[in-house]
């Protein structure tokens, strides 16, 4: 099995009846990109831009910026990367930042809101961002979107940004693509409605989970609730695939559950275009993915959302594609 992983991890995913599963790496900064590419990543998924904003007395300016993202990218060249605007809060306060901690920072001033009410931060990511992309395919996506209201205020500083540059003559891609996190129930609900407003979605299973199950991943009482075979997650991972293919804009999935080969026949079913995961996950995920086949995989996807709990839909892959994944 190490060996055929090995193999598959150099390879394209393609499912037996010839479906390309795009399989990507979430990574944390330039020593992950290395890992991902030995690994097989045909690019990144998630650039965690947090790693940027730590350990130091103040915001990484605009040039520090570039100088990060276009070393992550050159090495990635030509494979492509999404990088996600910070996504910070009280779980991990930053002074500099006025990040106090917070009774509830699950529920709190984090990700897309903390953005937003510090625009001059987020102006300069996205100013940075697009400068990377003159010479390298990067795409930029934001975290925690819960409304309409977000993605359009995001949007129209990234407008402002563009702007600015343009009238600098600093050259960038006009074109860039522009995703949002689907990880607030919130945002499910509205699946159809955001999807007009983006050229992708990403599936944060992560995050998703604890705001579906209202359980604090972090707390271990509560934690296990958290899950994302939990058929309730997957009939809200359903929708939001389903709104994205319906407006014809791309999905990917890049929590936890995107990394587990009892999830692939699951994702691939409902209709993912791309996987994003830790690199190591990659090569069994390849794997998994070249010995399904779509029509098996949609039967199996149909007949989990009909499913009492995160324990039957286990066992029910395990029985149905054991010997698959
Ligand atoms: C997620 O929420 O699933 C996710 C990928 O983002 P993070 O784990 O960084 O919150
Ligand atoms: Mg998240």
């Amino acid at each position: 099995i190490q060996q055929e992983q090995r193999t598959a991890a150099q390879q394209p995913a393609v499912t037996q009846d010839g479906r390309l599963i795009q399989i990507v790496a979430n990574i944390g900064g330039i020593a992950d990109a290395r890992v991902a590419l030995a690994n097989g990543a045909e690019g990144v998924g998630l650039l965690r831009s947090e790693f940027l904003y730590f350990d130091r007395e103040s915001s990484p300016t605009e040039e520090e910026q570039v100088e990060q993202y276009e070393a992550i990218a050159s090495m990635l060249s030509p494979r492509p990367l999404i990088i996600r605007t910070l996504d910070i809060g009280g779980d991990k306060p930053l002074s500099y930042l006025n990040l106090a901690s917070e009774p509830n920072p699950f529920l709190g001033w984090r990700g897309i809101r903390f953005l937003l009410d510090s625009p001059d931060v987020l102006k300069t990511q996205l100013r940075a961002i697009l400068r990377a992309t003159h010479h390298y395919p990067i795409k930029v996506m934001f975290p925690m979107i819960a409304c309409l209201r977000e993605i359009r205020a995001a949007k129209e500083i990234l407008a402002t940004a563009q702007a600015e540059l343009y009238r600098a003559g600093i050259p960038f891609n006009e074109s860039m693509e522009v995703g949002m996190m689907v990880e607030v129930p919130a945002a499910v609900a509205m699946a159809e409605k955001l999807a007009a407003e983006v050229d992708f979605f990403s599936i944060g299973t992560n995050d998703l989970s604890q705001y579906v199950m209202a359980s604090d991943r972090t707390n271990p009482k509560v934690a296990t609730l958290a899950d994302a075979f939990e058929p309730a997650v997957l009939r809200m991972i359903q929708q939001t695939i389903q709104a994205a293919r319906q407006a014809g804009i791309g999905v990917g999935v890049c929590g936890e559950l995107a990394s587990l080969p009892l999830a692939t026949p699951i994702l691939v079913g409902l209709g993912v275009d791309e996987l994003s995961m830790n690199p190591p996950s990659i090569g069994a995920i390849k794997a998994a993915v070249g010995r399904l086949s779509i029509e098996e995989a949609q039967a199996i996807a149909r007949d989990v959302l009909q499913l009492d709990s995160s324990e039957a839909v286990r066992e029910y892959v395990a029985q149905k594609a054991g010997r698959l994944i």
